[in-house]
């Protein structure tokens, strides 16, 4: 992702912030500096609140770096190496180079995120109440870090599949159930339910209440809801074509067509075969690909006259897979980047295979109906 930047790298890993973070930076220290701390503390100078907001919106983006830590330390030590932390608009996310192979696995590595947290929240309340002196700027300014924390412990554990209560949920049900598929499904169905319900919510604020923060609930639940439908579907890509090669699920009748043909001819073998798109091949080179979307931009009356050469998406490298590259990661790629068809060939450019998203879909379904039990 280019919208975010890397800013450090801290024992091997590193660290990106998303651009959304920096509004949040400005707009969390805005609503110390200017709403929170003069009501606290009164006459103070407004460069003081101002740098009271700014220090303690850092201390915050320190909590949510230690959080993700939390979870990184541990994953690392579960042998799950993590690729990055990326720190956006609502928090941050550890990105682990491989899905926690079990549930206790799962459990630790989770549950290592609010638990810092909560650690944080009670070493600076500690200090707030036992060490510093009321009153004080300084003073408040933990007392604010201390509350953020406790509210990032409780907020991550609520059961909304993938926040980490939902994970927990699900590692829970996974090892009592032995069915990592059925406990994500099980966790996700809980979260999208939470996540409506917040959404409601945030509704019934807006409508009856006539208070417009309504639209954060709204969009707290619609991203989590996304984010959990995303991580299953990304699972059940994983479970799907573990170990299997693009070779073993491509189709391989193929029918090509030459961009000498003229559109007559290829509205001829859309009906004859019924396929969505024909790779463009004359003698042993592959130009591309014919879609019907690609048909559609020449009017009927120009069919005879023109030639698929001329309507054709060129071969791009985003087209092409390798036959031997893991079907997992290809199917997921073309899911995320809504590609529907790529062209399978060798490294000599040779044609070998189609793999539509219709005949991925297709596998899937199967899959689930002959796999699961
Ligand atoms: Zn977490």
């Amino acid at each position: 992702m280019n919208s975010s930047f890397r800013l450090m790298q801290i024992r091997g890993i590193p660290v990106e912030i998303h651009i959304s973070w920096l509004l949040i930076f400005f707009l969390f220290s805005l609503s110390l500096a200017q709403g929170y701390f003069p009501l606290v503390i009164e006459g103070l100078n407004n460069q003081v609140y101002w740098a009271a907001g700014i220090v303690t919106t850092l201390l915050i983006f320190v909590s949510v770096l230690t959080h993700e830590f939390g979870h990184s330390l541990v994953a690392i030590k579960e042998g799950i190496p993590i690729k990055k932390i990326t720190l956006f608009i609502f928090g941050g996310v550890a990105q682990m180079e491989a899905e926690p192979g079990s549930p206790k696995s799962e459990f630790k590595i989770t549950a290592a995120g609010p638990l810092t947290s909560l650690l944080i929240a009670l070493l600076t309340g500690a200090l707030y109440y036992l060490a510093l002196p009321p009153g004080e700027i300084i003073s408040e300014a933990v007392f604010v870090v201390a509350r953020v924390n406790l509210v990032m412990a409780i907020f991550n554990i609520i059961p909304a599949f993938p926040l980490d209560g939902g994970r927990l949920f699900r590692s829970t049900i996974w090892f009592f159930g032995r069915n990592i598929l059925r406990a994500t499904r099980i966790a996700v169905t809980l979260g999208s339910i939470l996540s409506f319900a917040a959404m409601a919510v945030g509704f019934i604020i807006i409508f009856i209440y006539g208070d417009l923060w309504g639209i954060w609930l709204i969009f707290i639940g619609w991203m989590i809801y996304q984010a959990g439908q995303s991580s299953y579907s990304q699972l059940v890509f994983k479970q799907t074509f573990s170990g299997m090669k693009v070779s073993e699920v491509m189709s391989t009748n193929l029918q090509t067509i030459s961009p000498d043909a003229t559109l007559e001819e290829l509205a001829d073998n859309f009906l004859h075969y019924k396929y969505g798109a024909f790779p463009v091949v004359y003698g042993s080179t592959t130009h591309g690909l014919v879609t019907l979307q690609n048909m559609k931009e020449v009017p009927r009356d120009k069919w005879a006259h023109t030639t698929v050469a001329h309507i054709l998406t060129p071969l791009k490298e985003t087209m092409v897979i390798r036959p031997n590259s893991d079907a997992a990661e290809v199917m997921m790629k073309m899911a995320t980047q809504n590609t529907g068809r790529a062209l399978v060939m060798e490294e000599n450019g040779e044609l070998v295979g189609l793999l539509s998203r219709t005949d991925m879909m297709r596998f899937i379904q199967m899959h689930m109906v002959l796999g699961e039990e």
